[in-house]
């Protein structure tokens, strides 16, 4: 058969508050399921997928990393070294999280030395709990593009969404290539 093409790896971390569903967005991606049950993430957990893009094995490494403060103090520096894209998190039905994304873009711009040229994704996760939503679509739209990024309302647990989280990081694939 023909060579198998080098693959490229590019490193991806999700950040967000605890709770939001960082780890069932990165598990779902990259298994397909959304797991039965999820403990804290304590530091980071590496999980990854590889994509097929126009014949091009583009391979993303996801850091799933911890929302809470004292798993993340010393972690913070390893997280936005050599980052290719940040993809930030937050629960649609919980307002505080959503408010909390500007302490997390700042992080972002303190720590990546080039925080401005990576690609940068605004994921509003658990959409299947649409009725107890506390961001509505317009004023997370308004946010996003006030701070120049995309943004994808999904869910990790509802299967029917599965099309807008891969939708997400097919998007941060063809903007790596
Ligand atoms: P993390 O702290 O940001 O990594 O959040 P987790 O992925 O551990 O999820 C926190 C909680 O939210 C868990 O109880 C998950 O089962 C739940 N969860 C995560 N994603 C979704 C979702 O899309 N919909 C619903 N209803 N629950 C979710
Ligand atoms: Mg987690």
């Amino acid at each position: 058969g023909s060579p198998t093409l080098p693959k490229r790896v590019f490193k991806i971390i999700v950040i967000g508050d605890s709770d939001v569903g960082k780890t069932c967005l990165t598990y779902r991606f990259c298994t397909g399921k959304f797991p039965e049950k999820t403990e804290a993430t304590i530091g980071v957990d590496f999980r990854e997928r590889t994509l097929d893009i126009d014949g091009e094995q583009i391979k993303l490494q996801l850091w799933d990393t911890a929302g809470q403060e004292r798993f993340r103090k010393s972690m913070v520096p390893h997280y936005y070294r050599n980052v290719h894209a940040v993809v930030f998190t937050y629960d649609v039905t919980k307002g505080r999280s959503f408010q909390g994304l500007p302490s997390w873009i700042e992080e972002c711009e303190r720590y990546s030395l080039n925080a401005s040229e990576i690609p940068r994704i605004l994921v509003g996760n658990k959409c299947d709990l649409k009725d107890q939503a506390e961001v509505d679509t317009n004023s997370a739209t308004r946010f996003a593009d006030a701070n120049s990024m995309p943004l994808f309302e999904t869910s990790a647990k509802a299967d029917s969404e599965m099309g807008n989280i891969e939708a997400i990081f097919l998007t941060v694939a063809h903007k790596l290539k």
